[in-house]
């Protein structure tokens, strides 16, 4: 048992408000920590060291703001494995999906190394007589971050690379599942020479959420989690005056033309809704099938389950791990029964194992003839359960798929780019894919879902996370031609 304690000022600060929260294995099903989760003058505490820091971080030279970030990336990519340890240990996670969380995390890191030239504004000389116009990019001030249990160190990069690089300072609330590896971060933050105080982590529940919103000295707050929560966020954070960007929750359809390579699709099906267990929020969990495509996608996707193995993340031959506890497993699994119960058919079940005896664990479900008023169809799950949705025709899995609440990603599978080309037209969805069943964008593009997925105007990281991290301050400036002046210029010119 270890404790898991606050990062305050530059310094572990334990929590003294007395409550705490289970940090479980979710590969054992034990608990191995607990952590401390902050009161509201703890948030104070983070806030205040990251207000008294800002004036000297914001006043640091870019070359100088940028270097940090370069030395951040050397650190992260030689400790990537104790980082993806960290991750695997409290999330469950097998270690390669791990590796793949901290890789794409640090490509956002890498993005923020060209602060100097993402920060230039706009010049306009001469709008009028002696008279300049240009724009400048300046610092929110302490922004503050909320993310989720599922990466648990991905995300944290998404926000606070452009968020520190911009000259802002930062207050991390990362979830109190596995809030390890935002630690180790702020660890190798301070080694990369960032000052104290200017990046703080609290551990914490709905207490120290609530803190953030209304702190008065807070001026930007990013979440990312599900979608009732990232609602209230974004309300109660601009109802406070603050800049907010809330991404939520997903069910992410995967829409498979008659023409389409079914190994391919059953291939990137089977990678995209099990990866991780189904705890991403741009994993497919719904395939929607079009025409005679379903029995063999069906059947392609149901012979490619019994080689995942499942097991603890850290085993290498595992390929997919637990979920994250036992009383969301035990939620995941309550879908399966009800779908059967509400006329879907069972392809797979996946209690039926082979399981690991200990543990959160749950091995692949595949749900076929699931139709849009069923709960496994309404709901997101987060789990390792995929449903198949059988329709007639492209238009009306184009309808499913725009009716749906949720516009996070989406992908489509075919082999006439001229009806691709028209899917990316038709559909209400901000990140898709072709022939591609997760497009999460690469660092120098940004990443936001539409509708329920993203309640804000400003997408996360990428060329977004520069503008919602900064302010514009245009100047309009008079220098007259010197005629009176005492320095010999050599007025008149000749023009
Ligand atoms: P969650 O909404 O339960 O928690 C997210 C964060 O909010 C955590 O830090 C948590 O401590 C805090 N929180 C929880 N309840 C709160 C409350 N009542 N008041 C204030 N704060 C509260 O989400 P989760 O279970 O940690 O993560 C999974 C969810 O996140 C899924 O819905 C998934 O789709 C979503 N997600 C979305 C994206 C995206 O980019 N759109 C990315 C990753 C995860």
């Amino acid at each position: 048992m270890y404790e898991i304690h606050h990062r305050i000022g530059g310094r572990s600060t334990p929590s003294t408000s007395g409550r705490t929260a289970p940090v479980y294995d979710p590969a054992t099903g034990r608990v191995q920590a607990t952590v401390g989760l902050a009161s509201v003058q703890e948030v104070d505490a983070a806030v205040a060291a990251a207000q008294a820091a800002f004036p000297g971080w914001r006043a640091t030279a870019l070359s100088r703001r940028a270097e940090v970030m370069f030395r951040l990336r050397e650190l992260i990519d030689a400790n990537r494995k104790e980082l993806a340890q960290l991750i695997t240990n409290e999330h469950g996670k097998v270690l390669s999906d791990a590796l793949g969380e901290v890789a794409r995390g640090l490509e956002n890191v890498e993005f923020a190394c060209g602060v100097p030239h993402l920060l230039k504004g706009g010049y306009s000389e001469g709008v009028s007589a002696g008279i300049d116009v240009y724009q400048l990019r300046q610092p929110l001030g302490v922004v503050a971050g909320i993310t989720p249990f599922n990466f648990p160190a991905m995300v944290p990069m998404w926000m606070f690379s452009n968020a520190l690089a911009c000259g802002n300072c930062f207050v991390l609330k990362p979830s109190e599942k596995d809030p390890s590896p935002a630690l180790f971060l702020a660890d190798l933050l301070h080694q990369a020479g960032l000052p104290d105080g200017v990046f703080n982590v609290v551990q914490g529940d709905k207490v120290a959420v609530d803190r953030l919103l209304e702190h008065p000295d807070v001026a930007a707050v990013s979440f990312v989690g599900s979608t009732p929560i990232a609602r209230t966020i974004y309300e109660r954070a601009t109802a406070n005056g603050k800049r907010a960007q809330a991404l939520g929750g997903a069910k992410n359809h995967m829409l498979v033309l008659p023409d389409a390579d079914v190994d391919m699709a059953a291939d990137a099906a089977v990678s995209a809704a099990y990866g991780s267990a189904g705890e991403r929020c741009m994993a497919i969990s719904v395939v929607v099938a079009v025409g005679e495509v379903a029995d063999p996608l069906v059947d392609a996707i149901s012979a490619r389950l019994p080689a995942i193995r499942v097991g603890p993340g850290t085993d290498p031959d595992a390929e997919m791990g637990p979920l994250v506890t036992g009383e969301h497993r035990d939620r995941v699994i309550g879908y399966l029964d009800a779908a059967v119960g509400a006329g879907a058919t069972m392809v797979a079940d996946g209690r039926a194992g082979p399981l690991p005896a200990e543990g959160f664990f749950l091995g692949p479900c595949l749900l076929d003839r699931v139709t849009a008023d069923m709960a496994c169809y309404t709901d997101e799950i987060f789990g390792p359960v995929l449903s198949v949705v059988r329709v007639g025709s492209y238009a009306e899995g184009l309808r499913l798929i725009n009716e749906n609440p949720f516009g996070n990603g989406t992908a489509i599978f075919t082999r006439d780019g001229g009806a691709a080309r028209r899917f990316q037209y038709d559909c209400n969805v901000g990140m898709v894919g072709i022939n591609v069943p997760i497009p999460v964008p690469v660092s120098y593009y940004s990443f936001g879902g539409w509708k329920a997925s993203l309640f804000g105007d400003r997408h996360m990281y990428g060329p977004e996370g520069i503008d919602f991290y900064t302010r514009s301050k245009v100047v309009t400036s008079r220098w007259p031609d010197p005629t009176t002046s005492t320095v010999d210029l050599g007025f008149p010119q000749v023009r």
